[in-house]
């Protein structure tokens, strides 16, 4: 269709879009994130979101996730603070008492039907933008009414197979788009199907991102993904300038990181050792 404007992304792009830091700022001014997820076995996941979240800028960070999560979450990440959920293997009830600029929800979350329950009744009362991920975007796939209370203007950010669980199946690259673009209208959020050329859609754009390596097929890459978009939205980036400037960000990161490693033995932990690299990259 010829009412989508598309537009390739590089660093002439995303640079505009850089908020600097100010010099009076204290930790206040760069926001309260909060990641929700976790479970059993996937703990690693809100680690990497965590870290991610930090590295890119938030001024604080705090992680709710099952109690088994606790000794792993404090010990691996000391900047960040820690909600437990009541159950000890998985959430089952998603309440705090902070007021988080943006929510990184679904990694490594599992899809216990006690965590769909907590979803569901969490998103009756939430009015702040989400970032959903992994596990929070299967429960959606399976429970496509609780998109409709999904607040406008959210972040998804499915890999194929997750789209596929969102959308449907595709006959061809042209039927996925249009798809996807009609998934991404109708329930009003920004979309970005993640992949080699990662794209973002929003009303009738489609932003077409440049960086990233193969390197980052790897474990827990999509987690620092939504670590980092959920730590640009706390700082006050427009949730779709911080979906074009976090992909940038996210795949310049993973460029950086394989000197002297490689696309073999790249890891998400890298990735998000290089977010300052990639922020330093921009100048
Ligand atoms: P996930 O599958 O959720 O862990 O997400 C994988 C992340 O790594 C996404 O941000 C992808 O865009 C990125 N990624 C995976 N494979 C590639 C690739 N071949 N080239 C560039 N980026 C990739
Ligand atoms: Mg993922």
């Amino acid at each position: 269709k010829t009412d989508t404007e598309v537009q390739l992304i590089d660093k002439f792009e995303v640079l505009p879009l850089y908020i600097p830091r100010e010099k009076y700022a204290h930790k206040g001014t760069y926001g309260h994130s909060l990641i929700v997820g976790g479970s059993y076995g996937k703990m690693g996941a809100v680690t990497l979101a965590s870290s991610a979240c930090l590295r890119v800028g938030t001024g604080l960070i705090t992680a709710y996730i099952p109690e088994c999560g606790y000794a792993i979450l404090q010990t691996s990440l000391p900047e960040a603070m820690v909600i437990c959920d009541e159950r000890e293997k998985h959430i089952a009830k998603i309440q705090y008492d902070i007021e988080p600029k943006a929510i990184g929800m679904g990694v490594g979350m599992g899809t216990d039907a006690a965590t769909v329950k907590a979803l569901k009744a969490f998103l009756k009362t939430n009015k702040n933008r989400l970032i959903v991920d992994a596990d929070a975007l299967n429960i959606f796939a399976t429970n496509k009414t609780m998109l409709k209370s999904v607040p406008k203007g959210s972040i998804l950010t499915p890999h194929p197979k997750e789209l596929e669980r969102l959308i449907g199946e595709w006959t061809d690259d042209f039927d996925k788009l249009e798809k996807a673009k009609a998934f991404a209208k109708k329930y009003d959020v920004i979309l970005i199907i993640k992949g080699a050329h990662t794209i973002t859609i929003y009303d009738n754009h489609l932003y077409i991102n440049n960086t990233g390596n193969p390197g980052m097929a790897t474990a827990g890459s999509g987690d620092v993904l939504t670590g980092m978009l959920t730590g640009l939205v706390s700082q006050e980036y427009d949730p779709i300038k911080a979906a074009i400037f976090g992909v940038y960000l996210h795949g310049k990161a993973g460029d950086l990181a394989l000197s002297g490693l490689g696309y073999q033995a790249l890891t998400a932990s890298d990735i998000v050792a290089h977010i300052g690299a990639a922020y330093l990259d921009l100048f």
